[in-house]
């Protein structure tokens, strides 16, 4: 058996970096003039109220132009680019194409922009998992995948396997994260269902703690790009620093398709991944006692239990999980929180010994509304659940929550990336 083809090539100039990757990938090869081709960038999420950086965590502007112009030099005509972004709670597809500047692509070569969660889903029996697939997506006859190279906080990496699963409406993402499934054994599936011909990992930047804009983005130039989906996977997983026999969608994934994580199959072209390799942690260390991440016990916050999420987490929530912390943390004054538990997700029970109970959503409210532990719940009940709610509970218990403290944070991350470091906005923009 031939090994699958994996290029690693160094960004520069995007238009001759991304040709580069493809010719040294033969990426082309899978596809045929007059194919439908459908784009899927990683646009997960934008805000357009407070600051964004987006550095590793949305494709860049300038790798999704290239790639097009590239496209269309070699006669394919046909081309959508498609995303379904979180809705938040309306969905911004289309503000977000604006943004990022893809309306000069439909202009200059004719591309589509299609937001997923305006069109129609279909559902899809993908081997005894039951989702919507976007029609587009089902509809297309080549699909190239343009993830970002970036580190996900509840499945380690989240490249070209994990991309795919912005393909399926919302309540089919909400299903990924189910209480009886394991969330690597689910989008693994529809990329297994998908016409997947080319996946292009956009290694701009990267970004640990991710995937959202929380997370640390660094400058790494790279881009790998493979016909073998799995393969570029596994590559940006080492260049991430981690094998991909230690994440579990990957092997499951290799398990469903028959294909393989070991590195040693591959065909390696371009730079050598050992000088390429920049080790990125997917995720915030918490205490030993499960208190609250490591940095509420350096500062010496007592009185608070906030449980670590888990996988069963959906987006919506994960998006507000961060403002949370961040706004009990800005709440401690140096006095004991008033013993208080928070829980989160579809399967955290709430423990015995605390004085309030906070149900960070509609999932954690449903499973423990009738939990004999809890003495005083305090319900924040939305799916996902309203921040402002949340603030005026805690201030009700006497935590001076501060929606505020929060905005000044996102302010933080945002100019903390300096234009001298590489940290260039026009690379956003076409
Ligand atoms: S409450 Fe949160 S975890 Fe539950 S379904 Fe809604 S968004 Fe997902």
């Amino acid at each position: 058996m031939s090994k699958s083809l994996v290029a690693v090539v160094k960004f520069h100039e995007a238009y001759q970096s991304v040709r580069r990757a493809l010719e040294l990938s033969d990426g082309l090869a899978g596809l045929k003039s007059g194919d439908r081709i459908l784009i899927k960038p990683n646009l997960v999420s934008w805000d357009f109220d407070l600051p964004f950086p987006p550095y590793g965590v949305v494709t860049t502007s300038a790798v999704l132009a290239a790639l097009v112009q590239v496209l269309a030099e070699e006669g394919f005509g046909d081309i959508t680019i498609g995303e379904g972004p979180l809705m938040v709670p309306k969905t911004i597809g289309q503000a977000m194409y604006k943004e990022l500047g893809y309306h000069v692509l439909r202009d200059r070569y004719g591309v589509k922009l299609v937001d997923f969660n305006e069109e129609k889903f279909v559902q899809t029996d993908l081997g005894g998992l039951t989702l919507h697939l976007a029609e587009s997506a089902l509809a297309a006859d080549k699909i190239i995948n343009v993830p970002v190279l970036k580190t996900h906080n509840q499945t380690r990496v989240s490249l070209g396997i994990k991309n795919l699963k912005g393909c399926i409406n919302r309540a089919s993402k909400m299903h990924c994260h189910g209480r009886d499934v394991e969330l690597s054994h689910t989008f693994p599936h529809i990329a297994a269902r998908l016409p997947v011909a080319l996946t292009l990992i956009d290694g701009v930047f990267g970004l640990a703690k991710g995937p959202g804009p929380t997370g640390t983005a660094r400058r790494l130039d790279l881009l790998v790009a493979s016909r073998d989906m799995l393969a570029a996977d596994v590559v940006g997983a080492a260049l991430l620093g981690y094998r991909a026999s230690a994440v579990e969608h990957l092997t499951y994934y290799a398990r469903l398709t028959g294909g393989s994580v070991d590195i040693h199959d591959l065909e390696l072209v371009g730079e050598p991944l050992e000088q390429n390799i920049h080790p990125l942690e997917y995720d915030w260390e918490w205490t030993p006692d499960n208190t609250g991440p490591l940095g509420y016990a350096k500062r010496g916050i007592t009185g608070l239990a906030v449980r670590k999420y888990d996988s069963t987490m959906c987006t919506g929530c994960s998006m507000l999980f961060n403002p949370v912390l961040v706004m009990l943390m800005a709440a401690f004054k140096g006095e004991p929180f008033p013993n208080v538990e928070l829980i989160s997700g579809k399967v955290q029970q709430a423990s015995p010994g605390f004085d309030y109970t906070v149900l960070f959503g509609l999932c954690p409210y449903k499973l423990n509304r009738d939990n004999p532990h809890i003495k005083k719940a305090i319900a924040i009940k939305g799916c996902p659940p309203d921040l402002q709610e949340f603030e005026q509970a805690m201030r009700e218990i006497g935590i001076p929550c501060n929606y505020q403290d929060y905005v000044q944070y996102r302010h933080y991350i945002f100019h903390r990336y300096k234009a001298a470091d590489g940290f260039d906005l026009a690379l956003f923009k076409i």
